[in-house]
């Protein structure tokens, strides 16, 4: 564990950093960290691979949960594992989507393998190193503008500070949901709506009159409402690019933006 967490910091993404360690017979075999695109996993079995070890009973520590999905044809790490054979793996730190939130576990446990996660004080570290590079999310300003972000870097994350003078923000989160549309996702103790049928953020009279929850689909054309403690973020979806299987070259959302903070800070 302590390893893995020691890997991670090597990571050169954005976003999260993962590290991976593979131990068989006893031994540490291979190491792996987020480079290149190539996920801590799939590093650390590829460099196994390139060294001929079997990896066939081996143990896996990774950072992160891994992952189901990686919006390409690349195979996921999850499935990769399972079929390499490693039959236990100890996970860091399960993924904060809620609609990936445990999937990666669930499909190891499919598959037979063995989980277990890492000790408490672990955790403590990884999540210390990861709030240094939280200041890397993509961030908007408020009180209007707009974006086009990769929502499958940084979690999905995309903050709003509320104007250059408010400092405040609200989180906002977004996830594939084909073609067309996207999940918007609202961290506690932010919830999220749908205007549902209104066209423009001028048509929206009360924002907090909605139904909300943690998350609802958001179509082309629709607006998203997150709503905190201290105001309210308007969110409109422009163009959705959801990746090869959905006919498009990349991953990417574009927005508009209207945030209304309730009073001043
Ligand atoms: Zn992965």
């Amino acid at each position: 564990m302590q390893l893995a967490i020691e890997e991670m910091q090597k990571s050169e993404e954005r976003g999260p950093k993962v590290g991976a360690v593979i131990v068989s017979g006893g031994q540490v075999v291979a190491v792996g960290h987020c480079a290149n695109g190539v996920h801590a996993e799939r590093a650390a079995i590829e460099a196994a691979q390139s060294q001929r070890i079997d990896l066939r009973g081996a143990t896996l520590y990774s950072t992160l949960e891994p992952c189901v999905s990686t919006g390409s044809a690349i195979e996921a790490c999850s499935p990769l594992i399972a079929r390499v054979g490693i039959c236990s793996v100890y996970i860091g730190r399960y993924d904060t989507h809620p609609l990936i939130y445990r999937e990666g576990w669930k499909v190891l446990r499919d598959a037979g393998v063995v989980l277990r996660d890492f000790d408490a004080d672990m955790r403590a570290k990884m999540d210390a190193i990861n709030a240094q590079f939280a200041d890397h999310f993509v961030c908007g300003t408020g009180p209007t503008g707009g974006a086009r972000f990769d929502y499958l870097l940084n979690g999905g994350n995309f903050e709003i500070q509320y104007s250059e003078a408010d400092k405040r923000s609200i989180l906002t989160q977004w996830i594939c949901c084909g073609r067309d549309a996207i999940y918007a996702y609202a961290v506690q103790p932010v919830r999220v709506a749908l205007a549902r049928h209104a066209n423009s953020f001028a048509e929206i009279d009360d924002p907090t009159a909605f139904n909300f929850s943690y998350t609802t689909r958001i179509g082309v054309g629709e607006i998203a409402v997150f709503v905190s403690d201290t105001g309210v973020a308007l969110v409109k979806i422009v163009e959705v690019h959801s990746g090869p299987e959905y006919g498009s070259d990349h991953t990417s959302v574009k927005i508009e933006y209207n945030v209304r903070a309730w009073d001043d800070p």
